[in-house]
């Protein structure tokens, strides 16, 4: 299956759109996990762990967005090089919905279940 130019275009577009907000929201979560120096005689014990915790929940966004962005980038490459739309894994067709819901994948669903399987 091939897919047309036009649906090649949109994903283009869309992989783009992706990467510039990725690369955003992973330079504001990496900010805001960066450690936090607060001042002990402002800010209570409560606000502190507050604080803590917010840092966690920023560094488990950073890694995610962060491996969502790798995977956008393959996308794009794999779409200059005329390469995209075919599974990584088993060179099989991914199905165009998919594509279409999620531009960056790059496995086929049964691929894909299999990888998450692990
Ligand atoms: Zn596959």
């Amino acid at each position: 299956m091939t897919l047309s130019d036009a649906f090649l275009a949109r994903q283009r577009d869309e992989l783009s759109a992706l990467k510039t907000r990725l690369t955003e929201e992973l330079a504001y979560y990496r900010d805001a996990a960066a450690p936090v120096t607060l001042d002990q005689a402002q800010v209570g014990r409560l606000s502190r762990i507050d604080a803590i915790g917010q840092q966690e929940m920023h560094k488990a966004a950073a890694v995610q967005t962060e491996q969502r962005l790798r995977r956008v980038m393959v996308a794009l490459r794999k779409l200059e090089a005329g390469d995209y739309g075919w599974c990584e894994q088993c060179d099989e067709d991914i199905e165009p919905r998919r594509l279409k819901a999620q531009p960056e994948v790059i496995y086929c669903l049964k691929c894909q279940g299999a990888s998450e399987a692990h």
